[in-house]
């Protein structure tokens, strides 16, 4: 028998075992486990709010698949092998039907090599590089492991199924959880064992270019080589940075809607500034982990928050062909950089635009990447001016450091960026400033652009059956079909889509 209690604890008491089973009247054979912890820093005295399972250790239940597939099990056919693609192979499994896995890019062992070339030579692969690959973008990301939904699915399978494939358990009880980059790869290599010895199939280097449709009706797809991949149902899951894709569709005449995305910068402040000023000074810096922040504004008409923050992060180039200019942040399981970097980006919508053309925020996102990679000097180091210069309108004669992975170059980004995405930012920095004295400091400097915040384009599907309304048997899938924001809500979508082609079997 367990009981659970709901308890308070500083950070002094929180890393005192002996202290925390007292606190919690645990008898001398009973066992203490917090199953769930959010850190607390609104206020001066800093507490953990914590539930605590006293009594019988549980086990946690690791991720079972029951069903070893037949010789005749129905093939699923899934395009990408990001957390959509995956976790919609392993719920394939245990419908009983084959998950046949195609993505563009290589292994993770294998696309480490083309990550490191792009620092190295910034020369960026079109199939192999920070978005695409196996694990997709969520490979070499942070690993933050939370959705703003609950009512997307089911959290916990997702979480189990991390931890059975060589997580840290103790993602199961951070409000905030988070993996890590160095852990991710291994992580996602597992899950591939797991696929593959349950009867499961990945074919990398594989780019899907045309799907098989005939009357209204997907049979398979054709890959860049013209070979035909036939299959039941096709679950598309190929990410917001499959461009390609949306002009296939555009092509052959499918149906798709344009989707309000956002688009800013990455801020770097260094990580001590950003603790003292959560921590309210430097004392409790030993003991809590680097400090994150998340915050929002109304300027200018529009939305502007802070989106995908790493503490302790670095700042990478996220962009996925020539031409572009795209950072995005990740970190390590130990958030031991010197720096703390989070997107700030700007709601956009169709009306901003003045076009209901269901690609027109994709041109948008498109010529603003490409006028950064013009910035910087037709390459991809990253346009950077200090914040303080940014919001006096004037070019960076200095830069500081910086933790992105490449080279960094003074822009008048109040220039460069579109006007009403410079003032939406300019006035929700001053609007953060209030609410966290001492963002707007010479210390901190903005890098563009943070364009790949969520995809611009959705994919319809029909709500009951998730499949296309003119495409029988198509799914589309994850964050690229506008379902999903980040590694969670994408996994939980890709459930949810195998789910749902279970149904029509
Ligand atoms: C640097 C970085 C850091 C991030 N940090 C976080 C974080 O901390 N927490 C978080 O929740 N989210 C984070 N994200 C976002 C997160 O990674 C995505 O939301 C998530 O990966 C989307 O999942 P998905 O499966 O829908 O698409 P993706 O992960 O984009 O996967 C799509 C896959 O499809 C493949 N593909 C594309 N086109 C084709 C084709 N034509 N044929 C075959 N295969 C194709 C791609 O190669 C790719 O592997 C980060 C992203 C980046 C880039």
């Amino acid at each position: 028998m367990t009981r659970q209690i709901q308890i308070d604890f500083t950070p002094e008491e929180y890393h005192d075992a002996a202290l925390l089973r007292r606190r919690v009247g645990a008898a001398a054979d009973e066992s203490v486990r917090i199953v769930r912890r959010t850190l607390d820093c609104r206020r001066r005295n800093i507490v953990y709010h914590c539930t605590v399972e006293v009594g019988v250790e549980e086990v946690l239940d690791n991720q079972r698949i029951h069903n070893i597939l037949t010789s005749v099990a129905p093939r699923v056919l899934i395009v990408g092998a990001g957390p959509a693609g995956l976790f919609a192979a392993l719920r394939c499994l245990e419908h009983g039907l084959r998950p046949i896995v195609v993505e563009r890019g290589k292994s993770v062992e294998e696309r480490k090599y083309d990550i490191a070339r792009i620092t190295r030579e910034k020369i960026v692969d079109p199939d192999s590089n920070w978005c695409f690959g196996e694990g997709g973008a969520g490979t070499y990301s942070d690993g933050k492991l939370y959705t703003r939904s609950t009512k997307r699915g089911d959290i916990s399978k997702v979480l189990r199924t991390f931890v059975a494939h060589g997580a840290d358990p103790d993602i199961m009880l951070d409000a905030h959880a988070h993996i890590g980059t160095d852990r991710l790869s291994g992580i996602i290599a597992s899950m591939r064992r797991t696929i593959e010895e349950y009867g499961g199939e990945f074919h990398f280097s594989t780019r899907v270019e045309d799907l098989l449709a005939q009357e209204g009706s997907v049979k398979g797809v054709v890959d860049q080589h013209g070979n035909r991949i036939e299959a039941t149902a096709v679950i598309l899951a190929t990410g917001h940075s499959a461009r390609d894709i949306y002009e296939l569709f555009r092509r052959r005449g499918w149906q798709l809607e344009a989707k309000p995305f956002a688009l800013g910068v990455r801020v770097e402040h260094p990580q001590e500034l950003i603790n003292e000023i959560q921590y309210h000074g430097k004392g409790y810096s030993r003991l809590l982990p680097p400090a994150a922040y998340s915050l929002t504004a109304q300027a200018a008409g529009h939305g502007v928050f802070s989106f995908c923050m790493c503490p302790g992060g670095v700042i990478v180039p996220a962009a996925t062909a020539g031409g572009q200019q795209v950072v995005n942040g990740m970190s390590n399981s130990r958030r031991n950089s010197p720096y703390a970097n989070s997107g700030i980006a700007v709601t956009v919508s169709p009306e901003d635009i003045g076009s209901d053309d269901p690609l027109a925020l994709l041109r948008f996102q498109q010529q603003v990447e490409a006028a950064a990679y013009h910035a910087a000097g037709d390459c991809i180091d990253a346009p950077t001016q200090r914040l303080v210069d940014f919001l006096k309108r004037r070019t960076s004669s200095t830069l500081g450091k910086s933790g992105y992975m490449g080279d960094i170059v003074s822009s008048p980004l109040h220039e460069l960026l579109p006007p009403f995405i410079a003032e939406s930012l300019a006035q929700g920095f001053r609007a953060f400033d209030r609410k966290m004295k001492g963002f707007i400091t010479r210390e901190a400097q903005l890098l563009a652009v943070e364009s790949r915040t969520s995809s611009p384009v959705r994919i319809p599907r029909d709500r009951a059956t998730l499949q296309h309304p003119q495409l029988r048997g198509l799914y589309p899938c994850g964050e690229g079909a506008g379902y999903a924001g980040g590694i969670v809500s994408s996994a939980l979508d890709g459930i949810r889509c195998a789910d749902a082609v279970s149904l029509q079997m």
